[in-house]
Parts: structure tokens; sequence; C-alpha cells
């Protein structure tokens, strides 16, 4: 992500949790991290608190072969002391191969490993531990493998070092989801956080009682939405628990990052297209900046979009006009918002407009190419948050009817929306949905994203879920099976994430 939009903090490496709240939120649920859950937080002064729970990751779903190791402690900060991915090389096929892609991982997994180990912590009095090259290291507690959705040949190499490993060290297995483990990915990042944040507040006494500077682990809470926007999907999970996310809408067809990269293709002036010379064909941040110019280097809130949000439904669908005998017509502008449409995300027919109105219109100058690109962000965006309010707004009715306790009603809201995905990274989608949150009431919602390298497969995000399972006391059975399909909503057939075979329960003893 090149840049922040309103930052409160930058901790990670390669980019960094934004956070964006208009005002402070309406009412912080009970449990709500604050400076003054920071300093209450208590030190652990056990051997085994003060150590935490270590555990190393792999994941081989697709193309990417990934390895880390986390460490998390009692107070729920998290280190990542290792994460690295090996892609394999897919260029000449157009996609990815399932062969060669598992090739890939048989030839560099091993070796991936193998690196992992000498990242492990040094081993102290009590722990067991692990010799590498003859060095005493930590062993880990356990072992974290994505077990599915994803293609079964590449999943089943991961899975069988995974289990190798746990017999190896006699520790558990966790054989995880790997779309849960997407979800949670804001989750990790907030313990990774709480780990900068200690540092502030160990060097910097004025960092106590400053709002956010103290929220730095176990957050978002649940429950929490999530948007992942990015070249393969566009959908909206609300996320309840653990094990509880339910998908409230996706995209039948092209996924909008795949819809801005064709659209680009057209409206980007050619000098403009040849300069940049994109092989990947990932146009997003060049369209961006091309829409509105100097945007990049702009501090957050010093850029002016010139952006009115829609006030109601109604202005959301509205034509688009461009004075010039041209108009865009909005995504399912003829669709009454009902369950349907709330479920749906729908960008073919923007594309095809785009697709259509280039080919009639060729020789367009610049400043009309500029007014169509910024258009048709515009009306992508909009149609992208609309679903986010329709949820928001479903959930403050529900949460109205269902809970009267004022306590329980807190908890049970929504207080967080999760950007992720490449095109998380556009800085006017961040400004079109806060625009949009603000206007419909909705000013008290946190904005966050995590940073993009961690929002594309890695085996951090792995370790994260494998630890939150494992605290949560469930173990898999060593003769689980890779998963080609495997929902992550309880309702969905076969019981989402629990339902699948080969969960048991952590004996007392352990
Ligand atoms: P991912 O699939 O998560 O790797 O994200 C890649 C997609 O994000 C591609 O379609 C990119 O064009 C898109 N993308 C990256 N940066 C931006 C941006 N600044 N604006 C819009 N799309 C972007
Ligand atoms: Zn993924």
């Amino acid at each position: 992500m090149s840049a922040l939009w309103k930052s409160t903090r930058q901790c990670l490496p390669g980019g960094s949790l934004y956070l964006q709240r208009s005002s402070p939120p309406a009412a912080l649920g009970p449990r709500q991290s604050s400076a003054s859950t920071l300093r209450r937080r208590p030190r652990f002064p056990s051997h085994q608190s003060r150590r935490g729970l270590l555990t190393l990751a792999i994941e081989t779903s697709c193309d990417d072969t990934c390895v880390a190791i986390l460490e998390k402690d009692a107070a729920g900060i998290a280190r990542l002391h290792f994460n690295e991915r090996i892609t394999s090389d897919n260029r000449a096929f157009g996609g990815v191969h399932p062969l060669v892609a598992v090739v890939s991982h048989t030839e560099h997994l091993a070796p991936l490993v193998r690196r992992a180990l000498h990242a492990l912590p040094r081993a102290d009095e009590d722990g067991r531990t692990l010799a590498v090259d003859g060095s005493p290291r930590r062993r880990p507690d356990f072992v974290s493998v994505t077990r599915g959705p994803g293609m079964t040949s590449n999943l089943s190499t991961g899975l069988s070092m995974g289990k190798g490993l746990a017999v190896a060290w006699d520790v558990p297995l966790l054989a995880v989801n790997h779309m849960q483990a997407h979800a949670l990915t804001p989750r990790l990042v907030g313990a990774l956080e709480g780990e900068r944040a200690d540092e502030d507040e160990a060097g910097d006494s004025t960092a106590r009682g400053t709002g956010d500077r103290g929220l730095p682990h176990q957050r978002p809470r649940f429950p929490f939405l999530s948007l992942l926007v990015s070249g393969g999907h566009t959908m909206l999970v609300r996320s309840r628990s653990l094990n509880d996310h339910a998908i409230l809408a996706n995209s039948p067809n092209i996924a909008v990052g795949d819809m801005l990269d064709k659209c680009a293709r057209m409206i980007l002036p050619a000098e403009v297209l040849s300069a940049e010379g994109s092989g990947s064909g990932m146009y997003g941040p060049v369209f961006e900046e091309f829409a509105f110019p100097g945007s990049k280097d702009a501090a957050s809130h010093d850029y002016d979009y010139d952006y009115t949000p829609p006030t109601r439904r109604a202005d959301e669908v509205e034509i688009f006009d461009s004075g010039h005998g041209w108009t865009l017509t909005p995504p399912l502008s003829r669709m009454g918002m009902g369950e349907a449409a709330a479920s749906t995300y729908e960008f073919a027919g923007l594309n095809g407009q785009v697709q259509k109105l280039m080919l009639q219109h060729a020789d367009m100058d610049v400043a009309m190419r500029r007014t169509l690109a910024r258009a048709t962000m515009t009306l992508a965006f909009q149609h992208l948050a609309s679903r986010l309010v329709f949820a928001l707004q479903s959930d403050k009715n529900k949460s109205t009817h269902d809970i009267s306790d004022t306590e329980a009603e807190g908890q049970s809201k929504v207080q967080t929306i999760v950007l992720s995905g490449g095109v998380a990274s556009n800085r006017f989608l961040r400004h079109v949905v806060r625009k949009m949150l603000d206007i419909r009431g909705f000013a008290y919602i946190e904005l966050v994203a995590p940073p993009p390298s961690l929002c594309t497969d890695n085996a951090a995000m792995i370790a994260w879920t494998g630890m939150e399972m494992y605290e949560n006391g469930w173990r898999s059975d060593l003769g689980v099976q890779a998963l080609r399909k495997w929902p992550i909503d309880p309702g969905a057939e076969g019981g989402g994430i629990l339902g699948a075979s080969g969960w048991y329960r952590a004996p007392p003893t352990e």
C-alpha cells in the first residue's frame, strides 16, 4: 500500500494498519480496548505466559509456498519471527497451472521450513527444545497448516509436511481454513500492533491515555465486517465469532479489481499505458493517479476529491450524466434493495458500458477520459459501499429489536469495517466509504485495512488462525484430508468450519 490515508499508527514493514474514524464511537462495548485496559494489562510472571505460544505455519493452497513462525503471549501480543513466500512461475499459462504449482511446492517447501527453523526463538531453561544446526531453539507448541479450500494436491503437499512436523515434534496439528484466515487477518494485525504499542508505552509516556494509541490487540472485536476487494474477489463478510463468518454479498461474475483493470486499459491515454507497461495487467494504481492526479502523494485529508456522497439510496442509483452526450448507469440500479440485490455485487455491466463508450469515442480527450475514470470509480465504489451500509442498517435494526440489554446491544453491533485486498489501497475508495458511512449515520464506525503483504496469501494468517483455534481448545486429527471446498459460513451445506470432520477438543491435561 503506497501511502496512508488517515493513519494513527504506522507499524508494519511494507505497509501499515490504517485507522480512520470520524468521531469517537457512540458506545464502546464493555470490553473495548482503551488506554485504561493497556495500563491494566497484567504482566504475566510465569514462564509459560512470558514465553507465550509458538507455532510454525504452512500455506500451500494455490501457487504460493508460504511458511511463518508466530509467537503470541498471554496478553494477546504477537511477534512474527518469520514470514516468507515463494510463488511458482505461471506466466506462460495465463493463470495458475496446478501441476506447475505442486512441483514448486515440493521443490521449495522443505528448504523454506528449514530456513524458518533458524528463526525460532532461542531456547530458555524450561521450554522443550529443538536442535537447529546444533544450537538449541524453542520447539513450536503446535503446527498450523492450511487444509482448504484450494487445489487438493497443492493443499496435500503442505498438509503432509505439517503432519510430519507435528508427529516428529510430538505436538498438536491445527489444520485450518484458508478463507477463515483471510477473515481473521485484521486481528493478527491488531496483535502485531500490540508489540509496537508496548514499545511506545515504554519509550513514550505521553502515549498513555491518547485514544487510538491505546488500542493495541484483540481487535477488531467480533462482530466486524470485511470488504474483500481484489483482482479475484468482491466479497462482503460478516465475522461474528472465530468460526462464524457469513458471506453477505458476493460477485457472480468479474471482481472489482478485474473490472478496474479492464476499464483502465480502455480509458488511460496511450502514452500513460505505454509508460506504465504493466505486463501483469494490473493498472489499479496508475488508474487512480490518472483520475486524481497528485492524490498518491497528498496527506490523507488534504486532497480535494470534490465528492458529495449520496444521502439516500435513490441518489446512489442516479444515472451519471457527463453533459457531453454520454452517461453511465450505476450497477443494479433497476433492482430495489431487497435481499437478492443486497447480496450481489455486479461489475460486468459497468465494465460493458465503459468498453462500449470508449469504442464509440476512441478520440476522447484527456480531460474527458479523466471525467470518465472518476465516474467509473465513483459508481463502482458507491456500489461497494451501498451493500456495506445496508448490512450496517440491518445490524442496527436487529440489535434494537432482538436485544433489550444495553450492554449486550453494544457488543452485538459492528464497530469496525475491514477493507482488504489490492483495491483497498485505493484512497478514493476509502474516501467514498468513509463519506457514505458518515452521511448515513455510521460516523462511529472505524475503518481499518491490513497491509497488502498480509492481504495476499501468506502463512502468517494461517499461524494466527491456528493460534486462535488452539486457544479455543480445537485440535485436528492427524488423519485429516485436504478439502477442495470448505465454506466458512456455519449455515452453509456441511456446517461450515466446524462441520468438517477431524476436529477434536484438547484433552484437559494438555
Ligand atoms: P490482489 O488480487 O489482492 O493481489 O489485488 C490486485 C488488484 O488490485 C488488481 O486488480 C489491481 O489493479 C488492484 N489495485 C491495486 N492497487 C489499486 C488502486 N490503487 N486502485 C484500484 N485498484 C488497485
Ligand atoms: Zn487467499
